[in-house]
């Protein structure tokens, strides 16, 4: 059982009840309503905690501030 989204065994485990509410427990993911797990990258939706710029409400993961950020404005001086 290897899956890059864990929601894919859903379809398998429904003829199964009481497997499919211990996968459920276990396995997927909580859905968060606040925090820094929801923000995701208004350019490529990538979502997750690493590498997130969120300062000056720019809300771009850290490969697409890269990419922006000259044609923004910043400089790079080191
Ligand atoms: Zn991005």
């Amino acid at each position: 059982m290897t899956t890059s989204d864990p929601r894919k065994m859903l379809k398998q485990l429904n003829k199964k009840p009481h497997k499919l509410t211990r996968f459920k427990k276990y396995n997927l993911s909580k859905k968060r309503s606040c925090g820094r797990a929801t923000a995701s990258c208004t350019r490529c939706g990538r979502t997750g905690i690493g590498g997130f710029v969120g300062q000056y409400k720019l809300k771009y993961c850290r490969c697409c501030f890269r990419e922006i950020a000259p044609k923004i404005g910043f400089k790079k001086y080191s």
